[in-house]
């Protein structure tokens, strides 16, 4: 099995409902995303995909969305003063965890096509979420 991995970094500012802890607070993280793609085969390129492809599903995808961006769970009481102030804002069906952020990441490549394995979300140097799907 052939595997390669592309990484992202962004900056993004969230905070967890439902949770008792720092990350209660509004506080930011500068990510970094590891992107794993695996094949069995390489294509006629020697790719097991072309990053220029995963850049624009991945990479790009991911600046857009989540770019120094505050990001919060869609029934956060702060979101009508900060729509009332005129703050930009994302919203999830789920809390902005790591976790929920490599699955969102990895099911979001995946409905592209992109073969990917894993999506590993570093909150910090220390603490990292896996989704996967070997
Ligand atoms: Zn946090």
């Amino acid at each position: 099995m052939f595997r390669v991995t592309e990484e992202v970094r962004f900056c993004y500012g969230h905070r967890l409902l439902d949770y008792e802890g720092p990350c209660a607070r509004i506080h930011g993280h500068n990510a970094r995303v590891a992107i794993e793609l695996s094949a069995p085969t390489l294509d006629r390129k020697g790719f097991v995909a072309d990053f220029f492809d995963i850049e624009k599903a991945g990479k790009d995808w991911i600046l857009a969305q989540f770019d120094h961006r505050l990001i919060l769970r869609e029934d956060d009481p702060v979101i009508p003063f900060l729509k009332q102030a005129g703050e930009a804002f994302v919203t999830l069906p789920v809390n902005p965890s790591a976790e929920n952020f490599a699955k969102l990441i990895f099911d979001h490549l995946r409905a592209h096509g992109a073969p990917v394995t894993a999506v590993s979300f570093y909150e910090t140097d220390t603490a990292v979420a896996t989704y996967e799907d070997r």
